[in-house]
């Protein structure tokens, strides 16, 4: 059985993946400033269910209960959606301050270092950049 944690990320993996899924305008201009603007009004739950960030999370929860048995999905259950938006927005922000290898976790030398020195991992970031993915 996964942990909670387990469960928040597997979350957030999939808000990630609905966030990448959308248009780029739409996700850059729209839904992570709403994200973030959630994760930092702790009282804001009335217009977070407005503006539909509770409803994206609920729908990534669907997805990841269809992949549990019983005792994780009650696991899954228990997650706050907020802890969802305000750990997805921390791991975003993290991964523009920090250029690390999401590997082995190495500091990149260079901002944009075609590959990690400690494990050789290519950096997706460059290659989403140059369009070579
Ligand atoms: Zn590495």
């Amino acid at each position: 059985m996964k942990g909670r944690l387990d469960h928040v990320d597997a979350l957030c993996d999939l808000l990630e993946a609905k966030l990448a899924a959308a248009p780029a305008t739409t996700a850059r201009r729209l839904l992570r400033p709403q994200l973030r603007w959630v994760a930092a009004t702790p009282d804001g739950d009335e217009l977070a269910h407005r503006l539909g960030v509770v409803a994206l999370v609920e729908a990534c929860r669907d997805d990841h209960l269809a992949s549990l048995d019983a005792d994780d999905g009650l696991a899954a259950l228990s997650v706050d959606w907020r802890d969802v938006v305000v750990r997805t927005c921390a791991r975003a922000a993290g991964a523009r301050e920090r250029r690390t290898c999401p590997r082995c976790g190495a500091r990149l030398r260079r901002k944009r270092a075609e590959r990690c020195g400690r494990c050789g991992l290519a950096s997706p970031i460059h290659r989403n950049r140059s369009g070579l993915s």
